[in-house]
């Protein structure tokens, strides 16, 4: 079947676990799941597919033909999309899939549908067996990483490389920055505001503490990623009061110098060691330097930067040559996180992602994917199969 038709048939699909009006789809992404482990019965009868439950109805499918510790190649799919927007559903109600020239237009057509379609029809052409050839669909990417964290927590994986089918513009996407953000309160020290001198401002204290963690956070650098950044998402300060059952709420009276400051802290990071561990501990060093105290009320994200190296990917990087492509890579100075990152500390697996394009039309409304990306992504996944000995 030519890819664009499969991609057609995965779009029709619905794979989004939550709707636009916010409530939850319960089947999730169940249907898709069914549709692809019946093209690959077909397809590829040596492929022995193993269910992971993630929750209710949802599941992780893992396709491969000998345990996933002898794997000699990866390829990662996410069946969740992001919900669908007006241009994307027919009168009906139903999801609308359009080609028009080159581009085929609806909901996940480019992420990560089209990704998808290629390496299926990639598989349905292949006229040797695969051996030592593994592929994970996954659900839930889109939202809260659950079909990842499942993988990650209960499987056993090794290989020398794994590819996520997400859309690329045929570059290679070997890392990404990590993402941190962590709140609580700074706590300084009142006094009458006729005498400042008195107390210690815990506002001010917030600000001062917050350029200094700056530049302890410039230091975490990567040559690819550039340097680590950071932002004060929130402040709230004023004067703590206890309430009768002993929590703290923030008051604000102008007589008094303010004694406590609730603080959010965003980072987006470019090396790995810099998790909110170490980022909480530099950020309670540059509190205490201004006077003040540091009490963590929560974690909200934490995950960290994962970089590839080149130098792992000469394979990869001959197969796209092979297959009549150039060898680029993308700009990470400006990725946001995605879970190739879990996937690649948690198995210590080089792992990277490899797709079709435009990636400018993930999440858009007039999201499509061109057909010609979708064939030049089709040889190239032929080709690593090739280059890493699993036909
Ligand atoms: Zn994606």
């Amino acid at each position: 079947m030519k890819v664009e038709n499969i991609a057609e048939k995965l779009i029709l699909i619905p794979s989004f676990p939550v709707n636009k009006d916010g409530k939850k789809n319960v089947s999730g992404e169940e249907a898709l799941a069914v549709f692809i482990e019946n093209f690959l019965k077909k397809a590829r009868p040596e492929l022995k597919m193993k269910k992971q439950i993630v929750k209710g109805r949802r599941y992780n499918m893992v396709f491969s033909s000998r345990p996933l510790s002898e794997s000699r190649l990866i390829f990662c799919c996410h069946m969740d999309t992001v919900p669908a927007k007006a241009l994307q559903v027919g009168k009906n109600g139903n999801l609308k899939v359009n080609i028009v020239q080159d581009r085929v237009y609806g909901l996940g057509s480019v992420d990560m549908k089209g990704g998808i379609a290629t390496l299926l029809s990639a598989l349905e052409e292949l006229e040797k067996p695969t051996e030592g050839l593994a592929i994970i669909f996954y659900c839930d990417e889109e939202f809260g990483f659950l079909g990842m964290k499942k993988l990650t927590e209960e499987l056993e994986v090794k290989a020398p490389l794994a590819i996520f089918c997400e859309p690329t513009n045929l570059k290679i996407s070997n890392g990404c920055r990590g993402l941190i953000e962590f709140c609580g309160y700074i706590k300084g020290k009142t006094a009458h505001a006729s005498r400042p001198e008195d107390g210690r401002n815990a506002i001010f204290i917030a600000d001062d503490a917050f350029k200094d963690f700056k530049t302890r956070i410039k230091s975490y650098e990567n040559l690819d990623f550039g340097n680590s950044v950071c932002n004060l998402a929130g402040l709230n300060g004023g004067l703590a009061v206890k309430n009768d059952k002993g929590d703290t709420s923030i008051e604000y009276s102008g007589n008094n110098v303010p004694n406590i400051a609730y603080t959010v802290i965003e980072a987006r990071t470019t090396e790995a060691v810099l998790n909110s561990k170490r980022a909480i501990a530099l950020f309670k060093k540059s509190v205490e330097r201004e006077g003040g105290t540091f009490q963590l009320d929560k974690i909200k994200h934490d995950y960290s930067a994962f970089f590839t190296p080149p130098i792992k990917l000469k394979k990869l990087e001959k197969a796209i040559n092979e297959a009549g492509e150039s060898v680029l890579y993308q700009d990470l100075s400006n990725t946001g996180y995605y879970d190739a990152e879990m996937f690649s500390r948690n198995f210590s697996i080089s792992s990277i992602s490899f797709g079709p394009s435009p990636t400018e039309k993930s999440h858009a409304e007039d999201e499509y994917v061109s057909i010609k990306s979708l064939n030049k992504t089709k040889k190239v996944y032929k080709k690593i199969m090739e280059n890493y000995k699993v036909l």
